[in-house]
């Protein structure tokens, strides 16, 4: 490579509050527009913002989590622009004293680990949302996002390898989720990730004028945007041109990186501190109970799952995808079902809903307590394997309990002794021929047998029992 590349990210993350972070409106995706406003997130004159302290305490685990350094004191700060989206004329942010200052996340890349250090992670509203509908020639405003907390996570400008990004961004949205700090929600626009993207001739030390991408909504665009980028760049340099400092928005549909504005400098935001909030004090006592609090991340719940239920790594390893299969699958066995069924069943079928439906696992029809009374029916013998497949189906869509489904399709498995026996008996007699076959050591006609037994009973008696019966009774 002849030119090296230096990248740097900023990570909007939304906090997992239910309001909003200096007024008491909900945060929740999806109301209608503009049912979620008030006149504090939309800057009427006299009203005052107070701010949400859980949100406070959610940025808070993210610096312990990320070795940052909690701030005694930090102070909110007043960034003011003209946008549309923006009914108050600034947005209420943090600038010189931040909530936390440094922190870093160390990454396992194929060349070995890579610290990414954190300059700061700030805490913030969002603004609202600007709609514009192609033909249109007008645009909608809603005010649902106004007011939302945000952190911003800003990294030293550490990335030299697009791998380095991808790993980062992954871990970063793992300690996010685990820690409960955002939902992390990406197609919901929870995480937002702007670069700020330079490259250099090898062997150069000072780094090069920057461009900044913003708004990336998912890792996959960031990736192709900052590809793209570093190609644009090194095309400018080979032609003898010098890249100019501009804020740049990625067209992943198209694949190109357009030029947004010229990138305002922080005195064109004319910040100063904001007079209606008093600062954040934070005393060693209270990060004390944040860090008692911390939720279970994804390493320490992998490692328990193997020690604790006996699961291989590989099970362990998808069931601690997100928080809340895991939450899930626990739950399963706390209803006394079998570690290593219930972990199959969930990777396997519960899993497989979840995808060709796109539902989350708290909308799926299936309780834990119900798919646990599944397996355990399957346990006892009382349904098959492959009965319970199709219990399991008709459970997933209509949401009822396979006690329920089991008898109303009378799909109950026959594995009483006397009943499969007079079965058995009625099969024996009406085959001769195959008896006398079987008995000169044609012991192959067995899986015969337990065929016309399957037949009879319309596949309800249960298999192992017949084979076991019916070798009694043939020898
Ligand atoms: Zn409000």
């Amino acid at each position: 490579m002849k030119y090296i590349p230096t990248v740097g990210l900023e990570i909007h993350s939304q906090l997992a509050t239910k309001t909003k972070i200096f007024c008491g409106c909900p945060t929740a995706f999806g109301g209608e527009s503009n049912t979620h406003g008030c006149p504090v997130c939309l800057g009427m004159p006299g009203v005052l913002p107070v701010l949400n302290k859980h949100a406070v305490e959610l940025a808070m685990r993210m610096a312990l989590l990320t070795n940052g350094e909690i701030q005694k004191r930090s102070y909110f700060a007043r960034k003011n622009y003209f946008y549309p989206d923006l009914p108050k004329g600034y947005q209420i942010s943090m600038f010189e004293f931040p909530l936390i200052k440094g922190g870093y996340i160390d990454l396992k890349t194929e060349n070995g680990p890579k610290r990414i250090r954190f300059n700061r992670i700030h805490m913030e509203e969002d603004a609202g949302k600007l709609i514009h509908v192609e033909g249109d020639i007008e645009s909608y405003f809603d005010v649902n996002r106004c007011g939302v907390p945000l952190i911003e996570t800003v990294t030293e400008p550490d990335f030299g390898t697009l791998e380095q990004v991808s790993l980062f961004l992954n871990q970063l949205k793992e300690l996010l989720i685990f820690s409960g700090a955002s939902l992390g929600n990406m197609e919901q626009g929870n995480i937002r990730v702007d670069a700020n993207i330079s490259i250099r001739p090898q062997g150069q030390k000072e780094l090069n004028t920057r461009t900044e991408i913003k708004n990336m909504n998912s890792f996959v665009n960031a990736l192709a945007a900052i590809e793209h980028e570093i190609a644009r760049q090194t095309d400018i340099v080979e032609q003898g041109k010098k890249v100019i400092q501009e804020t740049l928005l990625y067209d992943p549909v198209h694949g190109i990186i357009a030029p947004m504005r010229s990138k305002e400098e922080a005195h064109d935001y004319r910040y100063f501190p904001e007079p209606d909030l008093v600062p954040v004090f934070v005393d060693d006592e209270w990060i004390d109970r944040i860090r008692s609090e911390l939720p279970e991340m994804r390493n320490e719940k992998r490692n328990r799952f193997i020690q604790e239920h006996g699961l291989p790594e590989y099970d362990a390893e998808i069931l601690t995808t997100s928080p809340d299969i895991a939450k899930y699958y626990e739950l399963v066995i706390g209803e006394g079902a079998d570690p290593k069924k219930a972990s199959n069943w969930v990777m396997g079928e519960v899993l497989r809903i979840l995808n060709e439906t796109r539902i989350t696992i708290d909308e799926f029809k299936v309780k834990p307590s119900m798919l646990a009374e599944l397996l355990i029916m399957i346990d006892n013998g009382s349904i098959s394997g492959s009965m319970a497949k199709t219990v399991f189906d008709e459970m997933a869509s209509n949401g009822r309990h396979p006690k329920i489904i089991v008898a109303e399709k009378g799909l109950t498995q026959i594995s009483d002794k006397g009943e499969l026996k007079k079965v058995i008996r009625e099969v024996i007699e009406s085959n001769p021929n195959e008896v006398e076959k079987y008995k000169s050591g044609k012991t192959n006609l067995i899986a015969f047998f337990v065929g016309q037994v399957m037949k009879m009973t319309r596949g309800k008696a249960n298999p192992q029992e017949v084979n076991v019966i019916l070798r009694e009774m043939l020898s």
